[in-house]
């Protein structure tokens, strides 16, 4: 099983994708998350990715096809794939219809989480995650069971992306409306694409991917 899920920022991918892989034991490829840990490492990679990701506006188009084709290759063929904030242009669209065939996957479904533009700013300003294991949490609409403590691992540090800021968001949602909405189409002729609420409370968004997914 390979799967996209797509959509603006703050719609919902990162945390339906954490979910999938507990669930069902699936692999996720967020190449936010391959970017922001290259930028960290600073790699030839992080360091040409770094001012891009703090102005909201894309990675090149090789370097995120390139970082996804390495991540396929570290996986077993049984793993099913999750991508997560990939492809986000029509070229990177083109490269995973390469990087699936050469690999003898199929992509079974691509999920379109269908957001209210005007709750993700809240959404994105809220957002953090546990530093230790990366669970992500919300300000007002996922807190920690017991606060300052991460539910999954117990970890006491939290992080906040300096991108999450009200303003690099628009830049952000542009980004999205101009790029990455347009290659729906594509997808739409293979007869694969679902949409799904994505302003419905997490746990009505999972159940609806869980149905459409089987
Ligand atoms: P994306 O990966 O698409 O950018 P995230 O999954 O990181 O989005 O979600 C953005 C923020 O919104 C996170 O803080 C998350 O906890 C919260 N969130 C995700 N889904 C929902 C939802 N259905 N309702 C309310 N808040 C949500
Ligand atoms: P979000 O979860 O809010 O949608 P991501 O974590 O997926 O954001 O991406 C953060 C940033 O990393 C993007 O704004 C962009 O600069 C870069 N990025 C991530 N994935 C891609 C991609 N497929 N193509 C180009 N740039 C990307
Ligand atoms: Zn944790």
């Amino acid at each position: 099983m390979n799967i996209i899920l797509l959509g603006p920022p703050g719609a919902g991918k990162g945390t339906q994708s954490q979910r999938l892989v507990e669930r069902r034991g699936m692999r996720q490829l967020s190449t936010g998350d391959m970017l922001r840990a290259a930028v960290k490492a600073g790699t030839p990679t992080g360091l040409k990715a770094k001012a891009v990701m703090e102005r909201g506006e894309l990675v090149s188009d090789e370097i995120v096809s390139g970082i996804i084709g390495e991540e396929l290759d570290s996986m077993g063929p049984e793993s099913g794939a999750i991508f997560d904030g990939y492809p986000r242009t029509e070229a990177q669209a083109q490269a995973l219809e390469k990087l699936l065939s050469d690999r003898g996957r199929t992509l079974d479904h691509v999920i379109e989480l269908d957001v209210n533009e005007d709750a993700l700013v809240e959404r994105i300003t809220g957002r953090f995650t546990c530093a230790s294991c990366g669970k992500g949490y919300h300000d007002k609409f996922e807190q920690p069971r017991l606060p300052g403590t991460c539910d999954k691992c117990g970890g006491t540090e939290f992080k906040r992306r300096p991108d999450d800021n009200a303003e690099t968001v628009r830049t952000r949602m542009a980004e999205y409306r101009a790029k990455t909405a347009p290659i729906l189409p594509f997808y739409e002729a293979k007869g694969i694409v679902s949409r799904v609420d994505g302003m419905a409370d997490m746990d009505s968004v999972t159940e609806a991917i869980e149905a459409i997914i089987g």
